[in-house]
C-alpha cells in the first residue's frame, strides 16, 4: 500500500489546483485520474478556448451563485478572479477580458491552460498517477484506505474532485457521489443545469444551427428571470449561451414535472418597439418593390426572416410596400417577444454542468472539510453548487479546489 499525506480523486482543473496549493504546503500529495490524461473536460471548455473565469468581484460572484454564493464566500476570498488570471500569468499564460467580461488565455487555447497546471503540479512535486479509477475509499485508523483498478494507497487526507455527471465520456461518471454518499454525505438530486432548452414548437428544427450575437430571452409574465446573450436554434429547440443560461431557473421546474414554460425572445432587445416600428417603417418604404423576407433579414438571419413571415402570417414574397399596418405590427410583435414554450431540457450528459451534488450543509465553508469525517475535502463540480455562464463554473474549480488544497495540506 502507497502512503501520502493528500490524495486528490480526479485530474480536472479543481483537482489540479487542489493538488497544487496542497503540495505548496509541503504536503506530500498524489492525484489519482481514471482518464489516460488530465482535464479531458478542460480541453473542451468555451469550445475548446476556455473561459477560464469571469471578471467579476467578490460580492458579484457570490450574487451570482444565488443560494450558494454565502458558502462560496471563503474560497472566491482564497483564489478570486485577479489571482486566478494572476496565477496563469506569471507562469507564462497571460489572458484577457472581453467586452462581456468573459476571460480567455490570449493563446484562446485550453490546452495551454492545462499545460501550465500540469507543469506547476510537478515542478511542486505533486505525483499525478493515471488509468487509476478509484473503486472505492474507506476509514482506517484516522485516515482513508482507497483502493483504485490498479493498486491501494493510504492517505491521511482526501479530496473528491471528480467533478459531477455532465458529459460523463469526459470521465465525471457520478463515482464522486458514491464516495460521498458512503462516507454518510447527503447528495443533492443531480440536474442538468447550463443545458438547451426543448419546446414543444416543431419550427425551430428548420432553423438548427441559425444563430443571433445577442437576443433577451425571459419567462413570459416574469421579466425578473431576463438573460442576454448569444443564442442558437437546434433540432428541438434553443442552445447556446442566454438559452443556457435562462435553463438554470427553468431546470428545477422542468424535472418536477410542470408540463410547458411559456417564454418569449426579444430578437432585437438594441431597438425598443416603437424605434423598430419605425426601423421597419423606412425599410419597408424603402425597398418597397423588394420581397418582405429580403427586407427583415435586414435585421435578422435570412433563414429566421422566412419563419418570422410565417408565424406572423405574412406572405414571405409579398412586396415590402404592400404590407399592411396590421401585419408590420404583427412582424414588430414577433421579433420583440418572440414566443416558445418549454417542455424539457437536454438530458444531463449534454449539460455544461451539474445542477446537485454534495450537499454543502455538511461542509465547512472555510476549509471545506467534511462536518461529518475528518480529513474528507470536497472541491469543483462534485458540490451542489452551479452558476451561470461565463467562466463561473471553473472560477468555482480554481477558488475551491486552492482552497481544499491548502486546507488538507495544513491538516497534517
Ligand atoms: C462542453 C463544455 C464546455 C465548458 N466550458 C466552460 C467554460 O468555458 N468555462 C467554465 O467556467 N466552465 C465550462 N464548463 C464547465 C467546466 O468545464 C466544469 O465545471 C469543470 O471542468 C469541472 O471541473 P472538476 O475538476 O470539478 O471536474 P471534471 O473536469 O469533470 O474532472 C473530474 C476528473 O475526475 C476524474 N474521475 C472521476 N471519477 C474518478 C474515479 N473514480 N477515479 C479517478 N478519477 C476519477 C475524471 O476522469 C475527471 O478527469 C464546460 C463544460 C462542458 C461540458
Amino acid at each position: 500500500m502507497t502512503a501520502t499525506d493528500v490524495c486528490i480523486i480526479g485530474a480536472g482543473p479543481a483537482g489540479l489546483m487542489a493538488a497544487i496549493h496542497a503540495a505548496r504546503e509541503r504536503a506530500e500529495t498524489t492525484v489519482l485520474e481514471a482518464n489516460p490524461n488530465a482535464g479531458r473536460k478542460l480541453l473542451l471548455s468555451g469550445g475548446g478556448r476556455c473561459n477560464l473565469t469571469h471578471a467579476a468581484t467578490i460580492d458579484e460572484l457570490v450574487r451570482a451563485f444565488g443560494k450558494s454564493g454565502r458558502f462560496l464566500r471563503h474560497s472566491f476570498h482564497e483564489l478570486p478572479p485577479e489571482a486566478v488570471r494572476a496565477f496563469f500569468a506569471e507562469r507564462g499564460l497571460p489572458s484577457r477580458v472581453e467586452p462581456d467580461r468573459c476571460v480567455f488565455p490570449v493563446t484562446d487555447r485550453a490546452a495551454d491552460v492545462r499545460a501550465v497546471l500540469l507543469c506547476e503540479s510537478e515542478r511542486l512535486g505533486a505525483r499525478l498517477l493515471y488509468r487509476q479509477r478509484v473503486a472505492d475509499i474507506s476509514t482506517v485508523n484516522g485516515g482513508f484506505a482507497i483502493r483504485t483498478n490498479e493498486q491501494s494507497f493510504s492517505s491521511r487526507n482526501i479530496i473528491i474532485a471528480t467533478g459531477g455527471l455532465s458529459w460523463p465520456q469526459t470521465g465525471s461518471t457520478g463515482d464522486g457521489y458514491r464516495f460521498a454518499s458512503a462516507l454518510g454525505h447527503d447528495i443533492v438530486a443531480p440536474k442538468p443545469s447550463l443545458v438547451p432548452l426543448v419546446t414543444c414548437e416543431r419550427w425551430p428544427a428548420a432553423l438548427a444551427g441559425v444563430s443571433l450575437l445577442r437576443v433577451q430571452i425571459w419567462v413570459a409574465g416574469d421579466r425578473k428571470t431576463s438573460v442576454t446573450g448569444p443564442l442558437v436554434f437546434t433540432q428541438d429547440g434553443i442552445g447556446g449561451p442566454a438559452a443556457l443560461d435562462l435553463s438554470r431557473a427553468l431546470t428545477d421546474q422542468l424535472v418536477a414535472g410542470v408540463e410547458g414554460i411559456d417564454i418569449r425572445i426579444d430578437l432585437v432587445p438594441d431597438l425598443s418597439e416603437t424605434a423598430l416600428d419605425r426601423t421597419l417603417q423606412e425599410q419597408l418604404a424603402l425597398h418597397a418593390k423588394k420581397a418582405l423576407a429580403n427586407v427583415l433579414a435586414e435585421l435578422v438571419p435570412r433563414r429566421l426572416a422566412s419563419t418570422l413571415c410565417a408565424l406572423a402570417q405574412c406572405d414571405t414574397q409579398l412586396q415590402a410596400g404592400q404590407l399592411k399596418k396590421e401585419a408590420r405590427r404583427r412582424l414588430v410583435g414577433a421579433l420583440k417577444a418572440l414566443p416558445l414554450c418549454v417542455v424539457g431540457t437536454r438530458p444531463l450528459a449534454e449539460a455544461t454542468v451539474t445542477r446537485g451534488g454534495v450537499s454543502t450543509a455538511q461542509i465547512e465553508p472555510r476549509t471545506l472539510q467534511s462536518r461529518l469525517c475528518r480529513g474528507l475535502f470536497f472541491a469543483g463540480e462534485v458540490l451542489d453548487v452551479d452558476g451561470p455562464c461565463g467562466g463561473y463554473s471553473l472560477q468555482v474549480c480554481w477558488s475551491t479546489g486552492a482552497l481544499a488544497g491548502r486546507s488538507a495540506g495544513l491538516s497534517r
